[in-house]
């Protein structure tokens, strides 16, 4: 069976194993020295991909809830979108959610995934309570902050490379409408960017869609939207309809004018400098996941996203120069994402560090890596770093050099034999 990551590249053939019980999953543990898992495939790279798969999505209940606590008790393949359609209605939301619901709860915490809200909540690490996971051996064993803090710090962010997570308890944030208020700021260039950032840093949740194809003076213009939960009461959600691409677009179609005027377009139609809304929850997080399969319009070749994290004090400097280099070479991108990180966790391989972070989506075709490797020097003289579950193609050594906790990383996995296990495309091209 052929199964593609998000970004639909590379393109191998893989077997995935599901299990409905330990015992089942323990078997097919028992029976490969060369798998990784999988969730529900959002990842943009290779980082679930390995000829030998254990798929996790169908395992898949809820367990127990705690209404006082607001801690729920699941399965690892429970759906975010399946978490929100059960609990908005009834006043909860999670802590930290991506930019889509349609990933799995051992995904979120491989990933240790981030949202819009990072300077204030963190991590979706800092809302587990603890988890359950399967080492190489069958052992289960469970993971807190507290109770095997080593392989809970190894785990979140870990990319599926320490064992497989079963279960986990996640702390739940109490809602009182499914709306959220929001404000778009509209700015001129990259200078006005920060600031705008700085201006409104204590809304709860940010993020700003760039303009990555304007130059000069208008370099990194932006729409910054900023948001809370609304407090009117009322609890009504519905999943957004979906519309669907019915199949991979000609890879022509996305090309250097379509981004650069659709950039054009999306940014003249906000009007004012500042302007408010009110808008439902799947439209401010999710708004990708109202076109099903949105990835087909990059064609069949597929696509990779890009992101990066510069340290605080020297973001602005790094992103001035990486935004000059791709607005110069042509490749657009319609999606690029700006996002401000407050402090890292402990976690060893969790990717936010306090500074801003950019996630670029780009087409792939000839040069493109040729441009990334160039934009891989910048981000590194800035002592930046790159995000694992976007990435196809970054080098051992690009990796490495932002990771300082990588060698306790290793350390861990040889330790209780995750190396002769647990590996991925990924894993093996960045040496963990
Ligand atoms: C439109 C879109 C927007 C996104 N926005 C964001 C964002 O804002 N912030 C962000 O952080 N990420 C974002 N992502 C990335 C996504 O949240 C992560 O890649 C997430 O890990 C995907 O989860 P999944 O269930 O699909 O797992 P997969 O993609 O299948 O796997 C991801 C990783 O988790 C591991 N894994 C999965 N399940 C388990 C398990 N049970 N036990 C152990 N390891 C496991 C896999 O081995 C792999 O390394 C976005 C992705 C998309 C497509």
């Amino acid at each position: 069976m052929a199964l593609l990551s998000w970004g639909n590249y590379p393109n191998i053939d893989v077997i995935a194993y599901k299990f409905e019980n330990r015992q089942a999953l323990k078997n097919i543990i028992n029976q490969h020295n060369n798998i990784i898992a999988s969730g529900n495939g959002r990842s943009y790279g290779d980082s679930a991909l390995n000829k030998h798969q254990i798929d996790v999505k169908s395992y898949n209940y809820f367990l127990d809830f705690d209404q006082n606590t607001g801690i729920l008790h699941c399965q690892a393949g429970v759906l975010l979108s399946e978490i929100l359609e059960t609990f908005i209605p009834k006043g909860w939301f999670v802590s930290v959610t991506p930019g889509t619901k349609l990933i799995t709860v051992g995904g979120a915490i491989a990933s240790d995934v981030h949202g819009k809200n990072h300077h204030v909540k963190g991590s979706f690490s800092d809302s587990i309570v603890e988890f359950t996971m399967m080492l190489e051996n069958g052992e289960i064993i469970i993971c807190s902050h507290s109770i095997n803090p080593d392989i809970f710090q190894a785990t979140c962010g870990g990319m599926g490379l320490t064992g497989i997570i079963i279960d986990a308890k996640i702390k739940f944030l109490p809602i009182n409408s499914s709306m959220i208020d929001q404000l778009t700021i509209k700015t001129k260039n990259l200078q006005d960017t920060f600031e705008a950032f700085e201006q409104y840093k204590d809304y709860t949740y940010s993020v700003a869609w760039i303009d990555c194809m304007a130059k000069g003076d208008s370099l990194g213009r932006c729409l910054l939207m900023v948001g809370e939960h609304a407090d009117d009461g009322n609890l009504d959600y519905v999943n957004t309809n979906k519309i669907s691409i019915p199949f991979q677009f000609p890879s022509f179609v996305l090309n250097n004018l379509t981004v650069k005027s659709f950039n054009s377009l999306y940014y003249a139609k906000v009007r004012q400098a500042v302007s408010q809304q009110k808008i439902g929850i799947d439209s401010f997080f999710y708004p990708l996941d109202a076109i099903g399969n949105w990835n087909r319009i990059y064609g069949k070749n597929g696509f990779t996203q890009y992101q990066f994290v510069l340290p605080l004090e020297k973001s602005y400097e790094g992103l001035e120069q990486i935004l000059s280099k791709i607005a110069a070479s042509g490749k657009g991108s319609f999606l690029a994402v700006l996002k401000l990180f407050g402090k890292a966790n402990a976690n060893w391989l969790s990717f936010p560090i306090q500074g801003y972070t950019l996630a670029l989506d780009f087409k792939i075709e000839p040069g493109l890596f040729e441009l990334l490797n160039e934009l891989d020097k910048i981000v590194l003289k800035y002592e930046g770093r790159f995000y694992l579950s976007k990435d196809v193609r970054v080098s051992k050594q690009t990796f490495e050099a932002g990771y300082k906790d990588i060698d306790k990383f290793r350390q861990l996995r040889k330790q209780y034999k995750m190396d002769q296990k647990f590996h991925s495309l990924q894993s093996k091209r960045v040496g963990i």
